[in-house]
């Protein structure tokens, strides 16, 4: 049977771990995969995390099965979170699932049950995981341009491209930090997008993975909150792998929200049905984890206090980087950098650019040009920008 499997593709991002494992160059910097490092270069563990594994384990609870929902507390506690805490009940409905690409899947599946072959808008560029996951559920993949010539969001050009969406067509925004390229909607811009799916009755589709890394955990669930308020029916797609660094640990959730005690009883079917075919019950570990945090005030609040931390090094991160490069004649590209948000950046450089940056300067970021700020301790900022300009100047 294998023999007749024909050579698949390969996964891009994988294939540059891959190389860069095998790189024995000792300046070497992986600025590929988007996992937040301090400033030793470790991905820690959260302490609120520690604190709550903790009691958890004193607390010897069962792992019997959970359900097709998963840890229900956890959902509520996600749902109040994410929509805040004076959403009605019966608004939403919320379901674990493996982590952000999970409910990516589960809402896709969602999706292609209501109305097979819908069509997905997704922006130009995306997460490199939206076409493949929209299409395996069999839907229909359309692109709106996103940035404007000078890497901005282009707000003129997202309202007239998605002009082209239809009435129950789906458009899956990303609702802060845009990966890849960290150029992200004005509050203005989000009120317009809003206007426009309640005037066009197209369905907006949010993927959370970056909340907190912005501007902060409230103002980045806001575009969220304002499209949440002014349509009737969205998808919201939820990952804890960044904000709670869970990423190992497969943690997240599918919200729906409604109009009715009816449709959401069936949304909340379908996606249990999709996640029993697909994978029966999500992993139950990091849920029990963000449920004892959301839970407990102490645990909360030292968790948001670490967010915050993680958030300014971010940010840190990229000033520094602009400063330096517009120290070395780049304040064009400096200033269109420093306007980014989130975990990665867009480095002005082509295809062919990336791959000077990693066979001469060992600096690997994805050949579209994003880099992962989140990924290089301090001290390495004064060489990424020597090689970045050492490039542009070439
Ligand atoms: N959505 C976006 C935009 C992402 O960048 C990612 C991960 O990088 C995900 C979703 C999925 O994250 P995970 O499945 O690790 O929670």
């Amino acid at each position: 049977m294998l023999e007749l499997l024909p050579p698949p593709p390969t996964d891009p991002l994988w294939d540059l771990t891959a190389e860069f494992a095998a790189d024995e160059r000792p300046e070497r910097l992986n600025l590929v995969l988007g996992v937040y490092r301090d400033h030793t270069g470790r991905t820690p563990v959260m302490t609120a995390v520690r604190e709550a594994e903790v009691r958890l384990a004193e607390q010897a609870g069962s792992k019997e099965y959970r359900g097709l929902s998963g840890n229900t507390v956890f959902n509520r506690a996600m749902q109040s979170m994410v929509l805040g805490p004076q959403t009605p009940a019966d608004r939403a409905v919320t379901v674990q699932t493996v982590a952000g690409s999970g409910a990516l899947r589960l809402l896709a599946d969602l999706i292609g049950r209501t109305r097979p072959g819908t069509t997905v808008w997704i922006s130009d560029p995306a997460y490199v995981n939206h076409r493949p996951i929209l299409e395996a559920a069999g839907l229909e993949v359309r692109t709106f341009g996103w940035r404007d010539a000078e890497g901005a969001f282009d707000a003129e050009g997202v309202l007239r491209e998605l002009g082209a969406a239809r009435r129950d067509d789906v458009v899956l925004l990303q609702g802060c930090c845009h990966n890849p390229t960290g150029a992200d909607p004005t509050l203005d811009a989000w009120e317009a997008l809003a206007e426009l799916a309640v005037r066009e009755g197209w369905v907006p589709f949010v993927d959370l993975a970056y909340h907190g890394l912005g501007d902060g955990l409230e103002a980045d669930l806001l575009p969220t909150r304002i499209l949440a308020a002014r349509v009737p029916e969205m998808l919201i797609a939820v990952s804890c792998s960044k904000n709670f660094g869970l990423y190992s640990d497969r943690t997240g959730c599918a919200m729906v929200l409604g109009t009715s005690a009816r449709a959401l009883g069936h949304a909340e079917t379908a996606l249990q049905n999709a996640a029993r075919t697909l994978y029966s019950m999500p992993p139950e570990h990091g849920a029990a984890v963000v449920a004892a945090i959301l839970g407990d005030e102490g645990l909360r609040a030292a968790w948001r206090a670490e967010l915050e931390t993680m958030r300014g090094r971010i940010t840190a991160n990229r000033a520094e980087l602009a400063t330096h490069l517009s120290a070395l004649g780049h304040g064009a590209q400096a200033r269109a950098l420093d306007r980014q948000k989130g975990m990665f950046s867009m480095l002005p450089l082509s295809a062919g650019q990336m791959l000077e940056l990693r066979r001469r300067h060992a600096v690997y970021g994805t050949t579209s040009g994003r880099i992962n700020i989140a990924g290089i301790a301090g001290h390495r900022i004064p060489r990424l920008a020597q090689a970045v300009a050492a490039v542009l100047d070439a």
